[in-house]
């Protein structure tokens, strides 16, 4: 992409590893480009045990990339964090509020910098995700409108995806061996999203057959001059409620925060902070059988470079091939689904390419807990 002279590039910077290699990377190609400007956004979606981590590692990259960092949060958006709407709705789905209300604070944020682009961290993992997503959802107008943005709409700043054609586990490589500190936690609302089993199928299919996600991104994109023929950019009025551009009177964001203002004023707040907690204490919970469970607090965040020690150790230990180990780090360590891995960690070890015999799983697992600090436990008892 060719920026021109003047030109000011938002990065959508949650602190995690995604973001936080798009901001390196774009700091490192513009860095001759003194007539292009670099600023880092990170929306505060109020998860407390969660976000504060993550602010701080962009606040610093930021910094040592010598750029600007702004910060918004969802109360100066929509009112209320991410915690407080899930204990007033407890039913939904907590991602369901939360995206429109990141897309929304992520538009505004950029446009209030002036930004001409908004950079996102999407890597192709994603991507493959997002597509299959749309397409067992039926639904095509989304899938029409997935980024990068190619026109440009009064109020809405054009997304950019430098990472789109990369594989997840090269960007947490490349992070690592930058020695990129990111913030690497699981959002405690993660359980819940419907991604989860879409970032599970693509990765069987790619293990199944090595090369399904770029197939599946290159098929879509050679599929998007038709899906924009049918589904061209629709006219965008202002959101009677807030301003922001929408295809509807009222933006998505807006209608959502009224839902949450309405279960408010019928709310007596005791259930929800019941699930909230529930929420809170479930990565400790341990039901019958072996079982792998997390032995960090959830909103610890590591080094980058921490785990690759003992992951090198574990891979010259271990009589499995690199490709295996390569394969059990990524799925045990697995960038933002730590204990979703952790949970289905005896499908990895099934899988044929690990060749790792069903039998020695729980002495693996014991292993990727030492890579990983996560505990084995039978019951409540943990496994010596
Ligand atoms: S996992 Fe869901 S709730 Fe958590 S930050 Fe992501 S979109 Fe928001
Ligand atoms: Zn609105």
């Amino acid at each position: 992409m060719d920026f021109r002279s003047g030109e000011r590039v938002a990065v959508g910077m949650s602190g995690g590893k995604d973001s936080s290699a798009t901001a390196f990377l774009l700091a490192k190609f513009l860095g001759d480009r003194r007539d292009v400007e670099l600023i880092g956004i990170t929306i505060d979606e109020g998860i407390a045990s969660y976000r504060p981590e993550g602010i701080e590692r962009a606040r610093r990259l930021c910094m040592k990339l010598g750029i600007e960092h702004q910060v918004l949060a969802y109360e100066e958006t929509v009112g209320q964090g991410m915690d407080e709407v899930v204990a007033l709705d407890p039913q939904t789905i907590p991602c369901s509020y939360c995206g429109p209300f990141r897309r929304h604070a992520l538009n505004r944020a950029a446009r209030d910098v002036h930004a001409d682009y908004v950079a996102t961290g999407l890597n192709l993992d994603d991507t493959a995700q997002s597509i299959l997503m749309n397409i067992a959802r039926g639904d095509v107008e989304k899938l029409a409108r997935l980024g990068p943005h190619e026109v440009r709409q009064p109020g809405l700043v054009p997304r950019i995806q430098p990472l789109r054609m990369i594989p997840e586990k090269e960007v947490y490589l490349y992070a690592m061996l930058r020695g990129i500190e990111f913030h690497d936690a699981t959002c405690p609302y993660a359980e819940r999203a419907q991604r989860g089993r879409f970032r599970d199928i693509v990765h069987r299919l790619e293990e199944e057959s090595p090369g399904t996600r770029h197939a599946i991104v290159r098929g879509y994109d050679e599929l998007r001059p038709l899906l924009h023929e049918k589904y061209p950019p629709a006219a965008l009025n202002a959101c009677a409620r807030c301003g922001e551009p929408t295809v509807h009177a009222v933006c998505k964001a807006c209608e959502l925060r009224e839902r949450v203002e309405s279960q408010q004023q019928g709310s007596s707040g005791s259930e929800p902070a019941t699930y909230v907690e529930s929420i809170r204490t479930s990565r400790s919970a341990s039901p019958s059988g072996t079982r792998l469970t997390s032995s960090r607090a959830p909103s610890r965040s590591v080094s980058a470079r921490t785990g690759l020690v003992p992951f090198v150790a574990y891979s010259l230990s271990a009589s499995v091939s690199p490709t295996a180990s390569m394969s059990i780090f990524h799925h045990s360590r697995s960038c933002d689904r730590r204990l979703r891995r952790a949970k289905t960690a005896e499908n990895v070890f099934q899988m044929p390419s690990t060749k790792v015999a069903a039998t020695s799983i729980t002495t693996i697992a014991r292993l990727v807990g030492s890579v990983c600090n996560f505990r084995i436990s039978r019951g409540s008892q943990p496994v010596p």
